[in-house]
């Protein structure tokens, strides 16, 4: 070989005696085959088969087999974020007539998939109550798909999936959860029969707010093929070095979320013992909207919750939320580093509910020390 092919082609070094703890991140656009036979018969190879890195790389797999085995379902596939997972479930259920029930409460970009592109697209949405109490009435024949998604990320309202999903099955019906506030460890959504188990990785499973990564679990190979299709279709696969930061970020994931869920059900029981704040939203609170559903059915909480604000606090939020020193003030969740986000939900929901016009301070925990957090949430509603 000459210089410039010296420079292009990397020589094969042996792996003998190296072993690492860390997965190791295979880039790739082209994967390339040993001869021509391999080659020609690259697009039989089954789907856990390697034909193009938009498809799979040995690293992406990893992140697969390692999620499926927590959902305990059959196949996961990765998408670059939680909204694209949510899309594609969609866009492979659904075709022209067919109608989505989505909860009131659900993250509200889904709103906007459904009522902003597939409305206009052919399909019918319908909001269903979280409680599920409407269900009957909304089904019929053109439902095809009824999303799920508990607890609601903001409200914290937990829904009652085996009640769902029972319905569902009745009429055929295929069920998705956004299961992103759960995770697998807290919460298997396909033990419970529902078809698609999708998480935001960004969150949990990342746990440093530095990716974005979405997953769908399934129990049906048929239903990984579909999806698949889907992912060619639109051209969608995901980088391998978000898969590195997201199996990374997955080992310590379990502790993370524990130490979370513990001091965010200390400080949730600490502001509602307050009592003039407003309403803590906590799945584990009791008088919570589902309470007894999710201790039934949760192994525990993780890191957020929400507090419902008196009515005319802007003010007070205002200055509360520029003293806070160790909180920093933005949306998402799940990071090593606690946050708040004010939300308001009153233009996203579709049914009234008691706080339906109030400011809602989201609050996710994080790792610093919960004596540094608690002396900020002191501050900040010391001003409400
Ligand atoms: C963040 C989030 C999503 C979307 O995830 P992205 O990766 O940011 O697209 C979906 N559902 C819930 C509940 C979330 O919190």
């Amino acid at each position: 070989m000459r210089d410039a092919s010296i420079c292009t082609i990397h020589p094969n070094v042996s792996e003998e005696g190296f072993s690492s703890l860390a997965v190791a991140t295979y880039r790739a656009s082209t994967i390339v085959f040993d001869s021509a036979a391999a080659y020609a018969d690259r697009g039989q190879r089954n789907l856990d088969g390697y034909s193009y890195g938009l498809h799979g790389t040995p690293t992406t797999r990893t992140l697969e087999a390692q999620l499926t085995a927590l959902e305990g379902g059959v196949r996961t596939v990765l998408l670059p974020s939680g909204q694209t997972a949510i899309a594609v479930i969609m866009l492979t259920v659904l075709k022209p007539g067919d109608t989505v029930l989505i909860p009131d409460s659900v993250y509200p970009p889904v709103k906007g998939l459904c009522m902003d592109f597939l409305e206009p697209r052919g399909n019918s949405v319908r909001v269903y109550h979280p409680d599920g109490s409407d269900l009957e009435d909304l089904i019929d024949p053109s439902v095809k798909l009824i999303w799920l998604e508990s607890p609601g990320s903001t409200t914290m309202e937990v829904q009652d999936v085996p009640y769902v999903v029972s319905q569902a099955k009745r009429h055929g019906i295929k069920t998705g959860i956004d299961n992103t506030w759960a995770t697998p460890l807290l919460f298997k959504p396909l033990k419970h029969g529902v078809d698609f188990s999708m998480q935001a990785l960004t969150k949990y499973a990342g746990g440093h707010s530095d990716l974005l990564l979405g997953s769908i679990s399934v129990s049906d190979l048929d239903l990984r093929k579909k999806l698949r299709g889907t992912m060619q279709m639109l051209g969608l696969g995901v980088s391998p070095d978000e898969a590195s930061l997201a199996l990374r970020g997955m080992e310590t994931m379990a502790i993370r979320m524990a130490h979370a869920g513990k001091v965010a059900l200390d400080f949730a029981e600490r502001l509602s013992a307050k009592g003039n704040i407003g309403e803590v939203l906590h799945p584990a609170l009791p008088g919570n909207q589902g309470h007894d559903i999710w201790k039934r059915d949760f192994a525990g909480a993780n890191g957020l919750f929400s507090v419902v604000l008196p009515a005319d606090s802007e003010a007070g939020l205002n200055r509360g939320l520029d003293r806070l020193r160790i909180f920093a003030i933005g949306a998402s969740w799940g990071g090593t580093r606690s946050l708040v986000a004010p939300m308001s939900v009153s233009n996203t929901r579709q049914f009234v509910t008691p706080w339906y016009d109030r400011t809602i301070l989201r609050i996710s925990i994080g790792t610093e020390d919960p004596a540094d957090l608690w002396d900020d949430l002191e501050a900040l509603f010391s001003e409400i």
